[in-house]
């Protein structure tokens, strides 16, 4: 009989302390939802930085020091004299109509900081908002929870949720410019995600009252420096689709139990770490046979938001897979599964199989007219 979920994904982790879920995590859950890999290290607690390294492959994921102080600079200008200035940015630039404004700071509840208490707190405090019998317009610092196959999960937002004709709002706050009203997408795009996560916690905590999801938006306004200023600025985002995204792979969590029971037994992630000397003890060549027992579905992008994105893109390369080239280059070449079979395709140098006779035409058409350009002789048969 298999042990059970709880117990094998503490056998996955092994011997390193758990590390809980946070926004980025559940996050990253929307940017790759077909990955296993990722998957499994996020639901046991797995040291994902630690891993990679150990296997070889360290990220040098994470904000520069330099990056780190300035969002944090450009955060408390905005949020200085109780927001004052992100008033101004909602007032002028997105037009609100916010009314007079009681601004609530849940950062700590006398002092206390611990995550249960300010969680408690922001529900007190946001309830009574919803329901209309407290005050408040906007919410600094919230602690929203959530369960995420069945592990608790702080939210800290490092933002202001705020509350406008009986609807709440996420402001998410960046120090990435918007020049020209453009912004970069992929930063645009995880700052989103990560607020995605907070709806959908903000959703939940209302639900219990009996309050619908549509208390809170999903609309996400996104505060940042504009132009080569350190003026704020902002603009609003339709985070609809990453909210239903996240919300079904949240779903997908509550059901890893079907993922863990595909692992082979024993399977362990663990690093051995060493308590005197705070080494992995493990052999590096023995955890990454252990890593390639679990599919990963590695993309260009996961470069942008997960720790184990080296280490899956050199093993993506070695199995010529066509995943490094992204899931736009996949869906073109349905039926082709590796770089070297769509090589030797367009060359003419395998046969295609019944499903694979119109795209290896096509590939074939691509290399000639690439050998023409090119000048190369023989670039297809
Ligand atoms: S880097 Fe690897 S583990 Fe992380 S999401 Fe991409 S494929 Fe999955």
């Amino acid at each position: 009989m298999k042990a059970p979920v709880d117990d094998r994904l503490a056998a996955l982790r092994g011997s390193a302390k758990r590390r809980p879920y946070n926004a980025r995590s559940l996050a990253a859950l929307e940017n790759n939802p077909r990955c296993t890999l990722r998957a499994l290290l996020d639901a046991s607690g797995s040291d994902k930085a630690a891993i990679a390294e150990h296997a070889g492959y360290p990220s040098p994921f994470g904000q520069s020091a330099f990056a780190f102080a300035r969002g944090n600079t450009f955060e408390a200008m905005v949020k200085d004299n109780g927001c004052a200035e992100l008033l101004r940015v909602l007032r002028e630039t997105l037009k609100l109509t916010l009314p007079e404004v009681a601004y609530r700071d849940l950062n700590d509840v006398g002092g206390d900081g611990r995550n249960e208490t300010r969680r408690d707190h922001t529900a007190e405090v946001l309830l009574q908002a919803a329901q209309g019998t407290g005050d408040g317009t906007l919410f600094d610092h919230p602690m929203l929870y959530l369960e995420v196959g069945g592990q608790e999960a702080f939210l800290e937002p490092d933002l202001v949720a705020f509350r406008i004709d009986g609807r709440f709002y996420i402001v998410e706050i960046k120090s990435f410019p918007i020049i020209d009203g453009q912004a970069d997408p992929a930063q645009v795009r995880s700052a989103t995600t990560q607020a995605c996560a907070y709806v959908i916690a903000l959703r939940a905590l209302l639900e219990e009252a009996g309050i619908g999801p549509e208390a809170v938006s999903d609309t996400i306004v996104l505060v940042a420096p504009k132009d080569f200023t350190n003026r704020p600025t902002a603009a609003f985002v339709d985070a609809r689709k990453q909210v239903s995204a996240l919300t079904r792979q949240l779903a997908r969590i509550e059901r890893i139990s079907d993922l863990v029971d595909l692992l082979p037994e024993g399977l362990t992630f663990d690093l051995d770490i060493d308590k005197d000397n705070k080494r992995p003890r493990r052999p590096a060549e023995e955890l990454a046979e252990a890593l390639e027992q679990v599919p990963a579905t590695y993309r260009p992008d996961c470069l942008n938001h997960c720790e184990m994105a080296f280490y899956c893109r050199a093993r993506a390369r070695a199995e010529a897979s066509l995943d490094v080239l992204g899931p736009a280059v996949r869906e073109q070449l349905g039926g082709i599964d590796t770089v070297t079979m769509a090589l030797g395709l367009a060359r003419g140098q395998l046969t295609p199989t019944a499903d694979q006779s119109d795209m290896a035409a096509a590939l074939r058409h691509a290399a000639r007219l690439r050998a023409e350009l090119t000048g190369e002789v023989g670039g297809a048969a």
